[in-house]
């Protein structure tokens, strides 16, 4: 099947254990104010190729991912807006026994059937924000924010109630009110308890390694003056987040 990706990287310990093959797919409707891929953006950008060459690609570093206890992990862009091409990699993947691994934003999560959802070892899911309002706010203009943080929400449980391995991810901005960040910790908290199980908040602190992009890509980047947050407040963050 052919679909659209930006581009595939050999990662190490960045997303999912072990040695990873990273597939960025292309096209994302949310516009996050602190995307630092901006030309993952548009569904007519990137390259068509067919889901054959990525899992000719995963046959062929099948022994580096036994050998670190990696796998496959499909990335972005937003993964659901192609999730036909998704489901053909990650079957073929399990077929092989390969570790997978979705990383997205929850965006489009409402259409995937239970089939699909038995497909994933592991599920990096974005947390904008614990309210529909900041949830919103981030990710801007489009059909899709207002319901951001529902379809993030409903996903997560749908995750949790398959016993899917779950960790979010938290782009940490500077200068966060700690009300927000204690906000977050409730709502994970509160699934945690619902669900019996611990849920890991990943912090990814805002850097501008996107500038360029958007300079290139002649848009307006509305962070392009915000500074990175401090080591002070990661530590902030995380003891807030994870209790450290
Ligand atoms: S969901 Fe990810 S790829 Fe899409 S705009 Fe937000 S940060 Fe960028």
């Amino acid at each position: 099947m052919k679909f659209k990706v930006h581009s595939w990287e050999l990662v190490t310990a960045v997303d999912g254990p072990g040695t990873r093959l990273d597939i960025f797919f292309q096209g994302c409707p949310l516009r996050c104010q602190f995307c630092h891929n901006p030309d993952t953006w548009l569904a007519s950008g990137g390259k068509e190729i067919d889901t054959s060459e990525v899992i000719e690609k995963t046959k062929r570093y099948k022994h580096i991912f036994d050998t670190t206890e990696g796998g496959i992990t499909l990335t972005g862009g937003e993964v659901l807006m192609q999730a036909d091409a998704a489901r053909e990699i990650l079957q073929s993947s399990k077929k092989l026994g390969v570790h997978t691994c979705l990383d997205t934003s929850g965006a489009g999560s409402d259409k995937l059937d239970t089939d699909f959802i038995k497909l994933l070892d592991l599920v990096l899911l974005d947390i904008k924000g614990a309210t529909p309002e900041i949830a919103s706010n981030i990710t801007r203009t489009n059909n899709y924010n207002h319901g951001i943080f529902f379809q993030m929400d409903s996903f997560a449980r749908k995750l949790l109630k398959a016993k899917v391995e779950l960790r979010f991810r938290y782009v940490l901005l500077p200068k966060i009110p700690d009300e927000q960040l204690f906000e977050i910790k409730t709502y994970v908290t509160k699934l945690e308890n619902e669900f019996n199980t611990k849920i890991p908040i990943d912090i990814l602190p805002f850097h501008q390694m996107g500038t360029t992009k958007y300079e290139n890509l002649n848009l307006p980047y509305v962070l392009k003056d915000l500074p990175t947050p401090s080591k002070d407040e990661i530590l902030h963050a995380k003891k807030i987040l994870n209790n450290v």
